[in-house]
């Protein structure tokens, strides 16, 4: 399939799903994995109306970062003079002495994990005069390969982050261990969904934290079913 089939096959997935959960096509939105693919090959997924990219890694993603996205200046938010603008969301795990090359690029961060990070987080995007919206990443499945927090850190570790200048709760991020079965994935997309809406209620957030990054190549039907509003795609789309 080229890049355009699978575009349209996702899109039809995607729209069967909402179909299922009664949800409308424009709550969700789609990130293009970029991570494996080259500068070429990124405008080429930008030429077909994917705008927001997701890297993993600052040293995998600069090159292209700056050839589409870079001015001479540097850091200075992720414009795009020519085309559409484009958004960068970083996904993968955040080392702290990359937050100073991350923020003011990337538009939005998704493994948020720590109180150190977000500190280090809002110290930069002050600096900047930006306020980054950034999602908890959440370790839902309890698998001791996931990066993120225990959902019972979750409702005070929000409340810190809440209160920092610079940055703003987007949401809340998980991965669903790589089952055979993507319904096996469905536990995990419910539980964070529940996870949002008991923060929602809990009081801690002093605004409501609607966002769910969840679902990727193998499970995004699944998530989009458990109310994701963004999918990660890499696979599936790129090859
Ligand atoms: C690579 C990656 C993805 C995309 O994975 P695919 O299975 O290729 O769709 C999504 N989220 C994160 C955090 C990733 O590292």
């Amino acid at each position: 399939m080229n890049l355009q089939e699978s575009i349209a096959a996702v899109e039809q997935r995607i729209a069967a799903a909402c179909e299922r959960s009664g949800r409308k096509r424009e709550e969700i939105q789609l990130i293009a994995v970029t991570k494996t693919i080259g500068i070429e090959q990124t405008r080429d997924v930008i030429s077909h109306g994917l705008i927001h990219l997701g890297e993993n890694r600052w040293q995998d993603a600069q090159g292209k970062w700056r050839a589409i996205s870079g001015d001479e200046e540097g850091a200075t938010g992720a414009t795009n003079h020519e085309g559409p603008a484009i958004q960068w969301h970083f996904i993968g795990s955040l080392q702290t002495n990359k937050v100073k090359d991350v923020i003011g690029r990337f538009t939005y961060i998704h493994s948020l994990d720590r109180l150190s990070l977000a500190q280090s987080i809002a110290k930069r995007a002050s600096q900047l005069g930006i306020t980054v919206p950034c999602f908890i990443q959440v370790n839902v499945s309890g698998e001791d390969s996931k990066h993120g927090i225990s959902p019972d850190q979750l409702l005070s570790f929000a409340g810190e982050v809440a209160a920092l200048p610079g940055l703003s709760l987007a949401g809340l991020m998980t991965m669903a261990p790589y089952e055979a079965e993507p319904e096996d994935a469905r536990p995990v997309f419910r539980g964070l969904r529940e996870l949002r809406d008991q923060l929602n209620g809990s009081g801690n957030v002093p605004y409501p934290v609607n966002g769910l990054s969840m679902g990727m190549s193998n499970d995004f039907d699944v998530a989009v079913e458990e109310g994701a509003t963004w999918l990660r795609l890499g696979t599936i789309l790129l090859g």
